[in-house]
């Protein structure tokens, strides 16, 4: 097995840069002026904080994390947490503006926001973890809360994560507060269905995608680029929609095998070995070898800039679904359009999750809740909805997904400021 792992892009991605240029060409799409460019492209508030932890064996060492609200404007501001040693106060201040697309686009009542600790969570313990979690909700909590920002899983956090953070928070208030967070476990107020509804989500859509393109999903082919909580339950719920998936990666490496893999098999293997380098039920792959490997159906599902101006053009996929945040840089997306690839976008294809947050957060401060089927139905539901939305707008404007995406979410929000007015 192999151990090493080796940052996933060749290239630094600027997510921050794409983000605006994004917001740019959305801006000028809709016919705002500049002002309105900065007042959407600006957070409305962000904090970086140190978070001193003790270490298992007594050193103390200091972190830095941050959360930014990039915008209030439509509700409270919603967004995941993120545990990486790439996180940057760039990197989430985009992050957190494509949040505020998502939730606007999906028309779930947020705002957006990120938030991230620069840490790599594999080199700490859990009682570590713990440790840096509560810490730096306790620096947070005069900005976070059910009626002002819910944080959620991401990157290197899991419902474990925001047990402490649920925990924490609710012990400096005198009381239980299910609603201060989304993705807890079920047995503390999570909500079933809330851990593999982003991956039904990028499955719901990709499937409407490949229709789009002419292609029966039934015997299509597809590879996933990461097996972290969205890649692996995607690529479970494609082979259940009788793809074949051909390939898989993950940090460590890859496998593939041209019947398709067994996932059932494979998540075994990683469950058993951490990583799905090893797996007996098909062949070692290069790692990134998976982005251009031909298929139907590509799932990026990893980080930030994986596909990028130095790959873009050996990417063999008809369909890219965005599950990761951030995948295509902007360069990149030129490419792909100018080769007739499909590229659906991550403010679109994976809502999934926030979708199942917002579900949860309903029912939490309701006290009462929902069966899986009413979640997942639901669930399908606003997908598609919004997949007709986002696919109908591209036609008649004749542009991107992306771009279709972005403007129906930047004109929700530009609508909301402009309701509330200035102040003062
Ligand atoms: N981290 C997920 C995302 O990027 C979920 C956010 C949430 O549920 O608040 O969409």
């Amino acid at each position: 097995m192999t151990t090493t792992a080796q940052p996933i892009t060749a290239v630094p991605a600027n997510p921050l840069a794409d983000a605006h240029a994004q917001l740019a060409s959305a801006i000028e799409l809709l016919g705002y002026d500049d002002g309105m460019f900065s007042l959407l492209a600006q957070p409305r508030r962000e904090v970086t904080v140190a978070v001193p932890l003790r270490r298992d064996d007594g050193r103390i060492e200091v972190l830095v994390g941050h959360r930014v609200q990039h915008n209030l404007s439509r509700g409270p501001a919603k967004g995941g947490l993120r545990f990486s040693p790439d996180v940057s106060l760039d990197e989430v201040r985009a992050l957190a503006m494509w949040m505020t697309w998502k939730c606007a686009l999906l028309d779930v009542p947020y705002g957006g926001a990120k938030g991230g600790v620069r840490i790599d969570p594999a080199l700490y313990s859990e009682s570590e973890l713990e440790r840096v979690t509560r810490r730096y909700t306790s620096e947070i909590s005069p900005l976070i809360g059910p009626e002002r920002d819910i944080p959620a899983p991401d990157v290197g956090t899991d419902e474990r994560t925001m047990a402490w953070l649920m925990d924490t928070y609710s012990l400096q208030h005198g009381h239980t507060v299910l609603g201060v967070t989304t993705g807890k476990p079920l047995s503390l107020g999570g909500s079933r269905g809330r851990a593999t509804a982003t991956s039904r989500g990028v499955v719901h859509v990709a499937l409407a995608a490949l229709r789009e393109c002419g292609i029966d999903p039934a015997g299509a082919t597809a590879v996933v680029q990461g097996f972290g909580k969205v890649g692996r339950h995607a690529a479970r719920f494609l082979a259940e929609a009788g793809l074949r998936v051909l390939a898989v990666s993950d940090q460590y490496g890859a496998v593939g095998a041209e019947p398709g893999l067994d996932v059932a098999a494979l998540e075994a293997h990683v469950d058993a070995h951490g990583t799905v380098v090893g797996f007996p039920g098909g062949e070692e792959l290069d790692r990134d070898a998976v982005l251009e490997r031909s298929a139907d159906l590509l799932v990026p599902a990893a980080v930030e800039g994986t596909i990028h101006a130095g790959n873009a053009d050996r990417v063999r996929a008809r369909v890219v679904v965005e599950g990761a945040n951030g995948p295509t840089t902007r360069e990149a997306d030129g490419i792909l359009e100018a080769r007739g690839v499909l590229v659906v976008p991550d403010i679109l294809a994976n809502a999934g999750g926030v979708i199942v947050s917002y579900f949860e957060w309903v029912q939490a401060n309701q006290a009462y809740w929902w069966s899986t089927e009413d979640v997942e139905a639901r669930l399908e539901e606003r997908m598609l909805q919004a997949w007709h939305h986002v696919r109908d707008h591209s036609r008649r404007l004749g542009v991107p997904l992306r771009t279709a995406a972005t403007a129906l979410a930047v004109e929700r929000v530009a609508q909301a400021h402009q309701q509330r007015g200035l102040y003062p």
